[in-house]
């Protein structure tokens, strides 16, 4: 017989868009759900084994939208050529611990080169860490990169590939290599020194190739787009998620409201080089180029909010002290700062960024049948937000994965 758990709490947010449950109790049978509600509703098993959760809230586990697992620790993106590959590998997979404990139960990692294998070394239970869906290497225009792709055989980042059927042949040989999405930069960006926020990059027909590749072959397009043009490129072309949207303008809202394409604004990101860049080491062009966007970002967030676009979390954070993982969490506060209710956030950080996955039958709320990715913070994180950055419990596929409750981690 499976183990049964009964995890107990004083609220419950599920994330389906109700108002909280107080108190709560939700039954776990094996790795999944199998009862969800009040206590006055529901009726636990015989012999389940009771988690009591006290004065805290339980949520589905976080799920971070834009993630790099690269094992970086600076900010100067040329220092990874002076990192052993294992070592970097080694770090990515602190970075995993790290995440999980932090409540992140899923990421999406939007490129780099050791995705597959953190994936499927934790898929495999050899690590901690959270469910990964990774882009593998990135598609990017030639000559758009970062200066460390100078030294591209070294260790490619990202697959520069132009061109109608050269970006067919990548997309396949990206989903070859074990991707699980396809991701591609199409317009400039920050953190480049050849290429600004305000460029256009891959034509129209070039993203379309990208897409019309993928989707037949069942895999989702998260495309990087921060320059107007460029983002109404990619949801004509019909890329499943708009990465960053610097410059989003009223015609680009109608045109992802039309589509349904998601936006994943990232806000902590570009806060962060802006303001603790220079301190940290980022190159010159990259705080410069932040502090001329972080503005316009914001207002396209506010009209994003207003126009109620489908709205996911990420952070783009990658390991770095600048872009730490384990405090994914500060996007959420820059979210509510940014005006969206701290229960929508909430939302897009669990629900929104499953169905943004294409896993919402699997994970991102708390239901019968989804799988038991569980966490509890103290208190109530719909007054304070930041509580969700201090994450005392996580359950990931009915497992005990951490807990910082001295009865519980004795439970377990
Ligand atoms: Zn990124």
């Amino acid at each position: 017989m499976n183990n049964i758990v009964a995890l107990e709490a004083e609220r419950m947010i599920d994330a389906r868009g109700g108002p909280p449950v107080e108190p709560a109790v939700v039954v776990v049978e094996g790795e999944r759900i199998t009862a969800a509600g009040s206590p006055a509703q529901i009726k636990v098993p015989e012999g389940a084994k009771r988690i009591a959760l006290g004065a805290r809230t339980l949520l589905p586990g976080l799920i971070d939208a834009h993630v790099h697992l690269k094992g970086w620790r600076s900010a100067n993106p040329n220092d990874i050529l002076i990192t052993p590959h294992p070592l970097a590998a080694l770090r990515a997979a602190a970075d995993c611990r790290r995440l999980l404990h932090a409540g992140f139960t899923t990421v999406r990692d939007c490129g780099g080169c050791l995705g597959p294998h953190l994936r499927d070394a934790i898929a495999a239970r050899e690590i901690p860490g959270p469910r990964i869906l990774t882009a593998y290497r990135g598609l990017s225009q030639t000559g758009r990169v970062e200066t460390v792709t100078w030294a591209a055989d070294i260790r490619p980042l990202r697959q520069e590939v132009d061109g109608v059927d050269d970006c067919r042949r990548v997309v396949r040989e990206q989903i070859g290599l074990g991707a699980d999405l396809i991701k591609v930069s199409i317009t400039g960006r920050v953190y480049a020194p050849q290429s600004d926020p305000g460029q256009t990059a891959y034509t129209l027909e070039e993203i379309r190739a990208v897409v019309d590749e993928a989707h037949r072959m069942g895999r989702r397009v998260a495309a990087h787009a921060q320059a107007t043009q460029g983002i109404k490129n990619g949801i004509l072309a019909g890329v499943d998620s708009i990465e960053h949207g610097i410059y989003l303008d009223q015609e680009a809202c109608d045109l992802m409201r039309e589509r349904n394409t998601a936006l994943v604004p990232t806000l902590a990101y570009f806060h962060r080089i802006a303001t603790l860049g220079e301190s940290h080491g980022s190159p010159a062009y990259a705080v410069r180029k932040a502090r001329e966007v972080v503005e316009a970002h914001m207002n396209s967030f506010a009209l994003a909010l207003r126009m109620k676009l489908r709205i996911g979390m990420g952070t783009d954070f990658e390991g770095s002290p600048l872009f730490p993982h384990g405090e994914n969490g500060m996007e959420l506060e820059l979210m509510v700062q940014g005006g969206m209710l701290a229960g929508d956030v909430i939302v897009a950080a669990t629900a929104t960024n499953a169905a943004i996955f294409g896993i919402e039958k699997k994970v991102g709320t708390i239901a019968t049948g989804k799988i038991a990715d569980l966490i509890a913070v103290p208190g109530n994180p719909l007054k304070e937000i930041s509580l969700l950055r201090r994450v005392e419990f996580v359950m990931q596929g009915g497992r005990v994965a951490c807990s910082r409750i001295p009865d519980v981690a004795e439970i377990s």
